[in-house]
């Protein structure tokens, strides 16, 4: 008789779009003429870059010719995309982190999912709470616990490692769902405790192209002796608007090392480089050169400005929001707003649903500390965000 792996039965079932879905389709079906604005999952909505689609289509055409087709790529991924991601993301910022150091994979979500793997059965997890739930989902299946790091309005959602025991820490910054985002002192404290401690800090850095305040670091490795004790996610589905197309990249530093039994040191880049060879066969040619697009001058220019087109959308919501009276988190450095509902967080949901047409995430699906608030998220058209940000004005 096969058993099953019985941690699967403790993961949290995913109630939150299940059941946000449940109620949207129900309102709907009640009101076929309501037209329904969705401002809850953080999906892209704008098209890929024109430089992106040029690549990918003239990366096709590589693929045509016998004697010049792809097979099997490189499973860290090409050279040509390692280089670009570690001279325009990390040296042209003066950061130190080279080709060699990078991994690039089919998105964060799979990363971020898959590192744990490294790690003993018995290490201490610690996460946000609220908290992007791949980080404790994955964890749970493998049989562990975790403990939780409050992110609250007292600390400006930005939790400091004072009294943090644990091993491995999942920091997210900009924040998903809180949209908050933390400052290099914030940063720095974290990585001064894991290298005091020996732990390890897990950097998932996937919204990092939405940083425009001077001075916010883009990346871990900005903090002073973080390649001894980070790991950083990154990835273009925000970006670049890849949540389709489905790219990424992890920078393991090669001096990064967790301990054996016996105390000797393992190379954790290492590590990570036999369990992608073993199990990953990397992101396709197409979707790479796709991704080295993003890198060119026009590529650059491209998705910046559909990052600042979010962005406005996020201002357009967070100043609606305030002046309404909400406190508001978020919508800045980020496509998320964070609103306190000053009150249950499903009720305000059904509210906005029912009342104004708008979907939004309540807050209590990210984790406790996330009662009490909403997300709403900036990915939609602008002619939709003012619509919505209308209607609710009318209900509030
Ligand atoms: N990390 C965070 C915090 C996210 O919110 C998301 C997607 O929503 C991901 C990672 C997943 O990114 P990807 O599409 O690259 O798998």
């Amino acid at each position: 008789m096969l058993h099953v792996n019985e941690n699967y039965s403790k993961i949290k079932p995913t109630y939150l779009f299940a059941e946000i879905a449940h109620r949207v389709s129900a309102h709907q079906a009640a009101n076929p003429e309501a037209k329904i604005i969705r401002l809850g999952i953080g999906d892209v909505t704008e098209p890929l870059a024109p430089a992106v689609i040029e690549a990918m289509h003239k990366a096709v055409d590589d693929e045509a010719g016998k004697g010049a087709f792809y097979g099997y790529g490189p499973e860290q991924g090409y050279a040509f995309l390692r280089e670009k991601i570690a001279k325009v993301d990390f040296q042209d910022r003066g950061i130190d982190i080279s080709a060699d150091e990078i991994l690039v994979s089919d998105g964060a979500k799979c990363d971020c999912g898959n590192i744990q793997e490294l790690f003993a059965q018995d290490v201490k997890i610690a996460v946000g709470d609220p908290v992007y739930p791949v980080y404790v989902d994955t964890n749970v299946m493998t049989g562990r616990g975790y403990s939780l790091l409050t992110c609250d309005a007292a600390n400006g959602f930005v939790p400091g490692p004072e009294g943090c025991d644990a091993d491995v820490v999942y920091l997210c910054y900009p924040n998903n769902p809180t949209g908050a985002v933390a400052t290099l002192e914030q940063l720095q404290a974290w990585v001064d405790w894991a290298n005091a401690k020996k732990s390890l800090i897990l950097f998932d850095a996937a919204y990092e192209a939405f940083i425009r305040t001077p001075g916010i670091p883009h990346s871990i490795f900005e903090c002073r002796g973080a390649k001894t004790c980070a790991i950083e996610f990154r990835s273009y589905s925000k970006t670049a608007g890849f949540t389709g197309i489905r790219c990424g990249y992890t920078v393991v530093p090669k001096e990064l090392v967790a301990y054996a039994a016996d105390g000797s040191e393992v190379n954790l880049k290492a590590m990570w480089t036999r369990r992608q060879t073993t199990k990953f066969n990397g992101a396709s040619y197409i979707t790479q050169r796709g991704a080295e697009a993003i890198y060119s001058p026009e590529g650059q220019a491209q998705t910046k400005a559909t990052i600042d087109f979010y962005l406005e959308n996020a201002r357009l919501v967070r100043e609606a929001l305030s002046k309404l009276g909400y406190t508001v988190t978020g919508g800045v450095d980020s496509p998320y707003i964070w609103v306190d509902v000053k009150g249950d967080s499903w009720d305000f949901f059904d509210k906005l649903l029912k009342e104004a047409n708008v979907v939004t995430t309540p807050g209590a699906g990210f984790g406790k500390a996330g009662e009490g608030y909403i997300r709403i998220s900036a990915f939609n058209s602008r002619e939709n965000v003012l619509e919505a940000i209308e209607r609710i004005g009318k209900v509030l």
